[in-house]
């Protein structure tokens, strides 16, 4: 089965709101399969079922891109606590080489179920506390730009010439829209499935 491709921010189904998973059929376990390994293609810590075009409650989260590490697969996620806060630099594979500062919580609990049925509580810091936030968000078809300070928008550009590899060219939401949209079109024309 292939990894399905991502879809990107002005898809309609980004900003439609996922309904809660009645049955942990095969669909569910599929979606699941289909998400981590989307995930893991892409690099990235975390990934809601509406990026991948279904609208089920499920997202999948990793404190980390290590091989090794935890892979959290939550059916129903639902933050029952949540404290502190903390500012960071935030992304989505939604919204490719975008990045932008989103204020989150410090740390938040989070009540769900596991693939196999069971109701799990997750207690997560850091990192693992803003991807669930912002994986949650998704469910509620909210992106990271609507939470963005706006002039903390910008664009992670590879540059060899510098020392992290590459630098930061700041734009504005407008200027995302376009882009974003130009990708889309690029990607229809060539035969893609999305929207
Ligand atoms: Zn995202």
């Amino acid at each position: 089965m292939a990894t399905p491709l991502i879809r990107i921010y002005g898809d309609p189904v980004l900003r439609t709101k996922a309904k809660q998973v009645r049955e942990l059929d095969e669909e569910v376990q599929a979606l699941v399969e289909q998400m981590v390994a989307a995930m893991c293609d892409n690099q990235g810590v975390g990934l809601a079922a509406p990026q991948v075009g279904s609208l089920l409650q499920v997202i999948v989260a990793r404190p980390d891109t290590e091989e090794d590490t935890e892979i959290f697969q939550l059916i129903n996620p639902r933050i029952i606590a949540a404290d502190g806060s903390q500012e960071g630099i935030e992304g989505c594979l939604s919204l490719p080489s975008l990045r932008g500062e989103v204020k989150r919580s410090a740390q938040v609990a989070v009540e769900a179920m596991t693939p196999e049925g069971k109701n799990i509580t997750i207690e997560a810091t850091g990192l693992l506390a803003r991807v669930f936030e912002h994986e949650i968000d998704h469910l509620n078809s909210v992106l990271f730009v609507d939470r963005t300070a706006a002039d903390t928008l910008c664009w992670l550009i590879p540059d060899p010439e510098t020392e992290d590899g590459y630098r930061l060219e700041e734009t504005t939401i407008e200027e995302a829209e376009q882009c974003f949209a130009r990708l889309r079109d690029k990607r229809q024309a060539k035969g893609g499935a999305q929207q």
